[in-house]
């Protein structure tokens, strides 16, 4: 069956009116604090799911409420309200983009393509994405979920030569698309049955239907974690100064990849933990000692003010269990 674009958009947007979820940053157009809301959350939304993402999202704009208040922001504050997010890299960007739209976009988000690109954490698909939802431009997000609802739809692997925006309404459109997938056009168990566009989908009516791609997997890798402990304390030595690429500039312990055994290290225990695109394999050793090396400070596994990655709060409930 031939696909009439102008009609799945037509279908595709009567589905969204009717279904599409109440987000706390789908705000009015007209809204003030649109820029921020769609900015705030695309680059939360960047390998993030939208149920992890809400109340990250609504505690920080209770705390930076908007752009301005977030270009004079302390990264401390930024990193603090973006724990146990992943993937700080975006709250740095995030936190210097804001500095650039104020001081040369008057707060606003550039209308051009090439100038979003240049900005701090933007990549072609976040500029897309922010067209679109912003100033309706005719443009299509493509992530993972966008694609697989257009490969399946027209049964092909190839979408970028397809036209789909024959509407008014190009930032609903392409967050309708987004929503289709994550709602209906499910990876695994796609809905097609209640699917409102059956008819038109090539694969849901295609005889030899295509096959999607599989993710490549992501391979684990070992870690050996040596951690000083203060004995009666509940202190932990930590350091910046490592050079584990995924967490660098964070305050960690001593990390190497897999080595042989130390005996001068106590061995607690092995677990396993998924950091970004990673799968680690630690196993996490210890020693109690006053005195630690020079780039190293004492931290207390209680309660910290300061920014600390999950990662290394995984470590401490590791550890608590030797203060039991
Ligand atoms: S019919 Fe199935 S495969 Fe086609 S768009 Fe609907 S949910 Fe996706």
């Amino acid at each position: 069956m031939h696909l009439n674009n102008k009609n799945l958009s037509k279908k595709i947007l009567s589905w969204y009116d009717n279904n599409k979820r109440t987000l706390p940053w789908r705000i009015s157009q007209n809204s003030k604090k649109k820029h921020y809301y769609r900015i705030l959350s695309e680059f939360m939304l960047q390998q993030t799911q939208v149920k992890t993402v809400i109340p990250y999202f609504k505690n920080f704009v209770k705390k930076i409420p908007n752009l301005r208040a977030l270009s004079t922001s302390k990264e401390k504050k930024v990193l603090k309200l973006w724990e146990g997010l992943g993937y700080y890299a975006r709250a740095r960007n995030l936190h210097k983009t804001s500095k650039i739209l104020i001081k040369e976009y008057d707060g606003q988000i550039p209308k051009s393509f090439v100038l979003l690109k240049d900005l701090p954490g933007i990549g072609d698909y976040t500029a897309n994405v922010l067209l679109a939802l912003i100033y309706n431009q005719p443009r299509i997000a493509l992530d993972g979920n966008v694609k697989r609802v257009l490969y399946r739809l027209f049964n092909t692997n190839v979408v970028d030569a397809i036209n789909l925006f024959e509407t008014k309404r190009n930032g609903d459109l392409a967050e309708a698309f987004m929503e289709f997938g994550a709602l209906i056009c499910k990876p695994k168990n796609p809905r097609c049955n209640e699917c409102k566009i059956k008819k038109i989908c090539s694969y849901y009516t295609s005889k030899k239907k295509i096959r999607l791609k599989k993710k490549t997997k992501i391979q684990s890798k070992s870690y050996d974690i040596f951690c000083y402990l203060k004995k009666n304390k509940r202190q932990i030595a930590l350091t910046k100064n490592n050079d584990l690429g995924f967490l660098k500039k964070f305050n960690l312990p001593k990390i190497k990849e897999k080595s042989k055994r130390n005996k001068k290290w106590k061995f607690l225990c092995n677990y396993k933990n998924s950091i970004s695109n990673k799968k680690l394999n630690i196993n996490l050793y210890y020693k109690f000692s006053s005195k630690i090396p020079n780039e190293y400070n004492w931290y207390s596994m209680n309660k910290n003010n300061e920014f600390i990655p999950s990662f290394t709060k995984k470590i401490f409930r590791q550890i608590s269990y030797l203060y039991q």
